[in-house]
């Protein structure tokens, strides 16, 4: 019988488990602590008699991650951790430095279905969904590890987060239990490459998280050719859902437009997408593509992106450039992992 994923399961649902093996309720909130306190081994809580660590250890698994490599850039703070997972396998997260304090980028699967043209995560296809407990590890780790508390979260590393929907839901329930990494939904950020149907289905939890929105494109034309998944899900019907998103929770959408040279950057696209996006509540980040070896696209220059942004402006959309962190330690997601494959 395979094990249960110890960590991932709410207290409830500890005790359920341990009443099942006729052990008292009191035990679920001892071995919860522990796990929060980052204990990955039931022969190493203290309070807990021999007999029952044995036990549990037949019925459980504690997943865990561990650094595999760590590189610290030396422009600004951004730290980038290559995890390696239980089974071997390896997701890389991102510790950012912002005036309102640390916030990290984590990954949500091995690898990702969803091909992205410009994205190195989407260049190795999928491997597997991480668990619950595997995401909340990423925090823990880097929080102990670098010595500093975590206020923010962006789901914004290897994976696509909406395609992991269980999980992902079960890790933002598990973040904010008592005693636990305590981080309000408020301070996290999901992004998506736009997953309609798991659009709507988000929005019935009416969760006050920010839904970051990977957009790039202002039609179907050039989007279909960056993103696979806007063949099944055209941004007429992706606008739609985040329209209806923004209404139901009053949450602004977040919409991430990575700059590629020639490709996505002219007047032309800053206007037709100024033109789609009103009436949304939203905000768009524009990105200076990070180059990705062994595809020709690169960024599109200040200049370009000076200009973008100077028409979104003007047509009133709210716009920011955001500021690139770590770009001397290849901080956006999946570079690392590639590496090593190649190593
Ligand atoms: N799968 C989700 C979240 C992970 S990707 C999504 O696609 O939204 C996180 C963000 O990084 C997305 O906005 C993605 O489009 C962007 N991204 C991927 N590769 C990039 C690159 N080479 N340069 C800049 N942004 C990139
Ligand atoms: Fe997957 Fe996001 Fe990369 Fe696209 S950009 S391949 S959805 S991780």
């Amino acid at each position: 019988m395979a094990l249960i994923d110890c960590k991932s399961l709410t207290l409830e649902e500890l005790r359920f488990h341990l009443a099942s093996m006729e052990v008292p309720a009191y035990r679920a909130a001892q071995i919860r602590s522990w796990l929060d306190r980052g204990v990955t081994n039931f022969d190493d809580m203290g309070n807990i008699p021999l007999k029952l660590r044995a036990e549990l250890n037949k019925k459980f698994h504690i997943s865990s991650v561990k650094i595999e490599k760590k590189l610290v850039s030396a422009r600004d703070n951004t730290v980038k951790y290559l995890y390696a997972l239980d089974d071997g396998e390896n997701v890389e997260s991102v510790l950012m430095e912002y005036h309102h304090g640390w916030s990290q980028c984590l990954s949500t699967q091995v690898g990702c279905k969803m091909g992205c043209s410009f994205c190195a995560t989407g260049m190795d296809g999928y491997v597997r969904n991480l668990l619950a407990s595997e995401m909340l590890a990423q925090i823990e780790s880097a929080q102990s590890d670098h010595g500093v508390r975590v206020s923010s979260i962006v789901l914004m590393g290897m994976g696509e987060p909406l395609d992991n929907f269980d999980n992902v839901i079960r890790f933002l329930h598990l973040l904010g239990q008592p005693g636990g990494i305590q981080i309000g939904m408020r301070h996290v950020s999901l992004s998506t490459c736009g997953l309609v149907d798991k659009i709507y289905e988000l929005m019935e939890y009416k969760l006050q998280l920010t839904l970051s929105v990977s957009l790039h494109a202002p039609n179907d034309n050039i989007r279909s050719q960056m993103m696979p998944i806007n063949k099944r899900w055209p941004i007429s019907e992706l606008l739609k859902a985040c329209s209806i998103y923004a209404k139901t929770t009053g949450r602004r959408i977040s919409f991430e437009y990575a700059m590629v040279d020639g490709v996505n950057d002219s007047d032309e696209c800053a206007m037709e997408l100024a033109a789609r996006l009103k009436g949304i509540l939203c905000h768009v980040n524009l990105i200076p593509l990070n180059s990705v070896p062994k595809n020709k696209l690169r960024r599109s220059s200040d200049e370009r992106l000076g200009s973008f942004k100077a028409i979104l402006e003007k047509l009133g959309v709210n716009v920011t450039v955001r500021r690139t962190l770590g770009s001397d330690i290849n901080a956006s997601c999946g570079q690392l992992r590639r590496n090593k494959e190649k190593e």
